[in-house]
């Protein structure tokens, strides 16, 4: 059963760029990943999805952005909306000229190329060359140590910098939302926090984003709204503030008991 906390939907509502609605995943024509999912993500916010492994997460972002098919994955019902318009099946090739763009899980640079061909390779739709030179100096501006990485191979960069070069890159396409999965995976505290420092600069620059994670303390710190899926089911939405201070979330994603004694997600 899927509850919503107090001062969640509804109100002065912002405007809705990404909607879904009851969409259901089957993998190999017979897995049901996601079990008739609702989500919704307002412009120039950032919306986190946190949830145990296997919860449906990763499959959701999938499901949105086109790259279903890679896995033998279908959409097998609901539909996604961006910008109001439907774009329910639509490929990777067309989320992206539509402005919506995925950040997949596990760092996938180009680790032959430097940085900054990679950051061009973000470009590939945008009209021409004085175009792409315009947007890597936007994410050079943004990101200033990828200009200073600019020549290196990416294939030996650190994770924390990968991660920068993939959010960079996502940046090169000029996008209006980018989904984010897993940002945090495997990085060093201070990195995590620098990863965070820079959506939420790139939030305060208008970017609406939605991000999987399982770090909860760091994306709630920077989301405006949450969902929390378990068994490819929404099983607890809100605003950010608020799944901070409830029970089951201080207790099962930010380890912390009612008493404030550390616990994991497992016990
Ligand atoms: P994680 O944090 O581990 O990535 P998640 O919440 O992102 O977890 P998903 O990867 O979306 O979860 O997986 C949801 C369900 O779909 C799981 O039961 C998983 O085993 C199943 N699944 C994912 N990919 C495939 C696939 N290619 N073929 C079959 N089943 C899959």
């Amino acid at each position: 059963m899927e509850h919503s906390l107090p001062g969640g939907a509804g109100g002065g509502a912002p405007r809705e760029i990404l909607g879904v609605e009851n969409l259901e995943v089957l993998y190999a024509s017979v897995i049901l990943a996601l079990k008739g999912v609702n989500l919704r993500v307002e412009e120039g916010k950032c919306t986190v999805l946190l949830g145990p492994n296997g919860a449906g997460k990763s499959t959701l972002l999938k499901a949105v952005s086109g790259v279903l098919a890679i896995d033998d994955g279908e959409v097998s019902a609901g539909s996604v909306r961006f910008e109001g318009r439907p774009i329910t099946g639509s490929t990777a090739l067309q989320t992206v000229a539509e402005g919506l763009i995925h950040v997949v899980e596990g760092r996938k640079v180009l680790r032959h190329l430097t940085v900054e061909q990679n950051l061009v390779v973000g470009g590939h739709l945008l009209p021409g060359q004085a175009a792409v030179k315009e947007r890597l100096d936007f994410v050079f501006d943004t990101i200033p140590r990828l200009a200073q990485l600019r020549g290196r191979t990416s294939g030996y960069l650190s994770g924390g910098e990968q991660q920068q070069v993939l959010i960079g890159r996502a940046m090169v396409a000029k996008p209006r939302v980018v989904m984010v999965d897993e940002p945090s995976l495997g990085l060093a505290p201070k990195m995590i926090e620098e990863i965070f420092n820079l959506l939420g600069k790139l939030k305060d620059a208008g970017l609406s984003l939605l991000i999987v994670e399982q770090n909860a303390q760091a994306a709630l710190g920077l989301a405006d709204h949450g969902y929390v899926m378990e068994g490819g089911r929404v099983v607890l939405e809100g605003p950010a503030s608020q799944l901070r201070d409830n029970e089951d979330i201080r207790e099962f994603y930010l380890g912390m008991g009612g008493a404030g004694e550390r616990k994991s997600y497992r016990e």
